[in-house]
């Protein structure tokens, strides 16, 4: 390797595999260079956070990261950490300075079947991270009375539109986005399907927002301009559709494009896409940034309930497909800037490795509930990795 990733330790049963699948599966095989730099709860809050700013930068500087699931703390973890204070989400901290879009697509292997029988290949949900109704303004109103929308100019002149006359109690939301987000957004979702040869779809309610909607779907179709020679070069399609037809139309799919979504649309939807295909476990994350930035990790949390009974000495059967391929993410995508072929075909064969492994019959209990597989053996945590290990010897 010559420029080192930048990788982001994290917390609980997380951190357990972290470790093992650093030792068995990445240090004996690559000649690894990281900067390291540990997000775990408590030494985030031994720097006042700054931890996770820094590792953000160094993202930045050197433009790939490794990152492990970290704690969000909540009023209980301040409890059980002896927090100084609340910290923010990690990932929030670090979305904010890299300005990204996050992409998740599911891990597909033989023997766990989406529940849409169509769907061969991956759908990559892309959800836009900024504003509407994550970031509203709400009113319960109490009784008769007019609603209004006033925006004033720095200038001082009004835009003014009553919303309602009421003449009863009801509910009144502000929400709000910005071209600049909404570019970023669009220039990240364009630069992953070059990246990653995949049509690029985008879907909105433009016929009922004419002005709100209507504002996404214009950036992206201007956007698209900057990019329409390079995605006709490489046979590629940009595809905008109602929210309502694309919804329709994904289920009929065999999948293997890029589903661009605003902020509520993508909540929802990744959710419906990953649990129809098996497991968080096997969902892959990938910051994109639309400087280039590539921060990659698992869908999943640390699995607190698990590290629970590895504290107390009890085996546990935590599934280490996504923080594996967070791993080979990163690795390839080195490879690719640095043009080391090697580091591209090492990520190719462990992601190889891990897959043939659960098709021949060995995985982690939470896809030993859902395999189609006969005769499948339940492996521990560390087992797990190890019979990766075995694979990846053979091969
Ligand atoms: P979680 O860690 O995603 O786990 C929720 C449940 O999903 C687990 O209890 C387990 O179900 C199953 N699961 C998730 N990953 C699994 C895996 N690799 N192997 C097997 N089963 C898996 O969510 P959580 O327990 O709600 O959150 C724990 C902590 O993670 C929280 O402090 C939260 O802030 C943090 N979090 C971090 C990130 C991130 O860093 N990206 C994302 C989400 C949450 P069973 O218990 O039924 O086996
Ligand atoms: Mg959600």
């Amino acid at each position: 390797m010559k420029t080192p990733l930048v990788e982001m330790d994290g917390d609980e049963m997380t951190r357990v595999l972290w470790k093992i699948i650093k030792d068995e599966l990445i240090i004996p095989y690559v000649d690894l260079k990281t900067e390291y730099y540990d997000l775990g709860l408590k030494h985030r809050d031994e720097t006042d956070d700054q931890v996770t700013i820094d590792s953000a930068e160094a993202t930045k500087k050197y433009g790939v990261a490794v990152k492990c699931a970290t704690i969000t703390p909540n009023a209980a973890r301040v409890e059980e950490y002896d927090l100084k204070e609340m910290w923010k989400s990690p990932n929030g901290t670090i979305r904010a300075i890299l300005d990204g879009t996050v992409f998740r697509a599911p891990i597909q292997v033989k023997g766990i079947e989406p529940c849409v029988k169509n769907w061969k290949k991956p759908i990559t949900l892309a959800r836009h991270a900024y504003g509407d109704v994550y970031k509203n303004v709400e009113i319960r109103v109490p009784g008769a009375g007019k609603a209004e929308l006033v925006f004033k100019n720095a200038d001082g002149t009004e835009i003014r539109q009553t919303i309602q006359e009421f003449d009863g109690p009801g509910v009144i939301q502000g929400i709000h986005n910005k071209d600049n987000s909404i570019i970023s957004f669009a220039k990240s979702c364009f630069n992953y399907a070059l990246d990653t040869k995949q049509d690029l779809w985008f879907a909105t309610k433009d016929t009922i927002s004419k002005t709100y909607d209507h504002r996404f779907k214009d950036i992206f179709s201007e956007v698209y301009e900057e990019y329409k020679t390079r995605f006709e070069e490489a046979g590629l399609e940009y595809f905008y559709t109602l929210i309502d037809d694309a919804v329709a139309r994904v289920m009929k799919t065999e999948g293997g494009f890029i589903w661009a979504c605003k902020n509520y649309d993508g909540d929802v939807m990744s959710d419906m896409v990953s649990s129809a295909c098996g497991s968080l476990a096997m969902m892959t994350s990938v910051l994109v940034s639309p400087a280039g930035v590539y921060e990659y990790e698992a869908a999943h949390g640390t699995v607190q309930r698990h590290y629970y009974k590895y504290l107390k000495g009890e085996e546990t059967s935590t599934n280490s497909v996504a923080t594996i391929f967070a791993w080979t993410g990163a690795l390839r995508k080195r490879g690719e800037l640095d043009g080391i072929d090697e580091l591209c075909s090492f990520a190719d064969k462990l992601e190889k490795a891990t897959l043939s492994t659960i098709e021949s019959g060995k995985m982690t209990k939470d896809l030993a509930l859902i395999t189609s597989l006969e005769n499948v053996t339940v492996l521990n945590s560390e087992e797990f990795i190890r019979a990766i290990r075995e694979k990846l010897d053979e091969m």
